[in-house]
């Protein structure tokens, strides 16, 4: 079982050098769940919740912060935000957030703050059905082919789980 535990958390840690550093993620993200920023800010703000949730909003509040309207974010990337729509629904109140640390270098747009970027930074993009890549994200194909990999794992250990609770079943009723 350790060693399943072991290859879970290899396949959910993605290889950082994937990111060709487009800063696509970085301009446009939302909050797990698709709460809007009024309920990212209540929850950060919160003291009875789950404390890694409060922690987790606090977390994300430090660096990203709400687009004016979401107009404004559908005018920069169409595809991420129909794509959450298509999960949330139409009507949802879902936020979408930009990094206030991406800025300007030389030429190009990048982290400001590279060296010393925050942790969730540094653990995205997480393998999920879930997760969206932006069409030149670096990590798309590795993440996919990853979270295959621990679909399948998940499905094999529910069906050993299955397995057993018959086996056991069928002992008991056989006393
Ligand atoms: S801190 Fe840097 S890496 Fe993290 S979202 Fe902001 S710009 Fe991107
Ligand atoms: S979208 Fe993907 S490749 Fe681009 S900066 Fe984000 S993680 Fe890196």
């Amino acid at each position: 079982m350790s060693n399943i535990l072991e290859r879970v958390n290899n396949l959910l840690k993605l290889p950082q050098h994937l990111c060709n550093m487009c800063g696509n993620c970085c301009r446009m993200a939302t909050f797990k769940g698709g709460l809007s920023y009024e309920e990212v800010l209540e929850l950060a703000n919160s003291k009875d919740e789950d404390e890694s949730q409060v922690v987790g909003a606090k977390d994300f509040l430090a660096i990203f912060q709400p687009y004016v309207s979401s107009e404004e974010a559908k005018k920069i990337a169409p595809e991420f935000t129909e794509s959450v729509y298509e999960i949330f629904g139409k009507d949802s109140k879902v936020g979408f957030f930009h990094c206030k640390f991406l800025g300007k270098m030389g030429e190009k747009y990048g982290c400001l703050i590279h060296e010393d970027r925050p942790q969730l930074c540094r653990m995205y993009p997480i393998p999920h059905e879930r997760t969206f890549y932006f069409p030149e994200c670096g990590f798309k194909e590795q993440g996919r082919k990853n979270w295959e990999e621990i679909k399948n794992i998940i499905s094999s250990l529910e069906e050993k789980r299955d397995h057993l609770q018959s086996k056991a079943k069928a002992e008991e009723e056989k006393e």
